[in-house]
């Protein structure tokens, strides 16, 4: 069992020490920066992380850290430039099937076959053949991910580290605003509300309800927890029936909480017609204009009032243990 160490960043590697913890539970030192891309630390031979919940695996000592502490046994530690593992065409990771030229000069099932039997690199008639040894060392190679140093511990197989990355909840979110662009980081977001958007967003405090007047046909509102998580609620216009209402959290990583909500709808015309609805939160890592779909509340458009419908809203957090 070889341990492979990728010297792509020139940051320390990322270790989950208890500084690395209490870093988690506080959120990122300083969300402005683009989060680096941490040097990744990889073992061949491994079985990735076991499946379950992102919190799970932040709570408990994650691959990486056994690594650093020297603790697998019979490991081989060397460092590889990670730019062998990409692919020389299409610069994504190798992943089998891999294919070579006589010449040895590598291309990916997808380049491969685009090439029709000319070599990139020789530009000669080639006869392609599968490099079964580079798969095997691709398949063996295991990763850490780019986000540790945020508090994921997921070790991923090489070829699936970009899939993994591009879900990973530790990774930074995109602000919902149109047009913003700026990611940001859970616990790490009223900093760049206040600068940008202080109109834009409405602070409140967990357990305490407020009302909210919505426009109708506004698809989001912002709020901002006391601890600077940040949610969305959502409006959904769901003709011929009414709006559907549903809370969701923006978020990247710090999933030691979790959030519940209740909405209530009170008709105007007919004031003893009330719904409401409690649910817990949903996790999400960018808004992108989705559709409730673990629950939401349905506000018939008879409950509006010229054109705004009034809600009143609590959300509770509660610790994940
Ligand atoms: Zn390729
Ligand atoms: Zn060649
Ligand atoms: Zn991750
Ligand atoms: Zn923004």
């Amino acid at each position: 069992m070889a341990k492979f160490t990728l010297d792509d960043a020139d940051d320390d590697p990322p270790v989950a020490t208890a500084r690395d913890k209490r870093k988690r539970d506080d959120g990122p030192a300083d969300a402005e920066d683009e989060p680096p891309r941490a040097r990744g630390s990889a073992v061949a031979g491994r079985e990735p992380a076991a499946p379950g919940a992102e919190a799970e695996a932040a709570g408990r000592r994650g691959p990486a850290e056994e690594m650093a502490n020297g603790e697998v046994e019979g490991g081989l530690s060397v460092q590889i430039d990670p730019d062998v593992l990409d692919c020389s065409i299409c610069f994504e990771s190798l992943r089998p099937p891999l294919y070579q030229c006589q010449n040895g000069h590598v291309a990916c099932f997808s380049c491969w076959s685009k090439l029709s039997n000319k070599c990139h690199i020789c530009s000669r008639d080639a006869k392609f053949a599968r490099n079964i040894a580079l798969e095997k060392i691709v398949e063996s190679i295991k990763s850490s991910c780019s986000y540790a140093k945020w508090g994921c511990c997921k070790f991923i197989n090489y070829a699936q580290r970009d899939a993994h990355e591009e879900a990973c909840l530790f990774a930074p979110s995109v602000c919902p605003i149109s047009n913003c662009g700026y990611r940001g980081f859970t616990g790490r977001w009223s900093g760049h509300f206040l600068t940008s958007h202080s109109s834009d967003v409405m602070r409140f405090i967990y357990g305490q309800p407020f009302e909210v007047n919505i426009e109708v046909s506004v698809p989001f509102l912002v709020f901002l927890g006391e601890d600077d998580h940040l949610f969305l609620l959502q409006n959904n216009n769901l003709t011929p029936f009414g709006h559907a209402f549903s809370v969701v959290c923006l978020r990247s990583g710090n999933l030691n909480w979790m959030f519940s909500y209740q909405i209530e709808a009170t008709s105007r015309k007919k004031p003893e017609n009330r719904l409401q609805l409690k649910a817990s939160v949903t996790n999400t890592r960018q808004w992108t204009g989705i559709y409730p779909s673990e629950a939401f509340l349905l506000v018939p458009f008879d409950f509006c009032h010229s054109s705004n419908i009034v809600l009143n809203i609590s959300i509770e957090r509660y610790a994940v243990v």
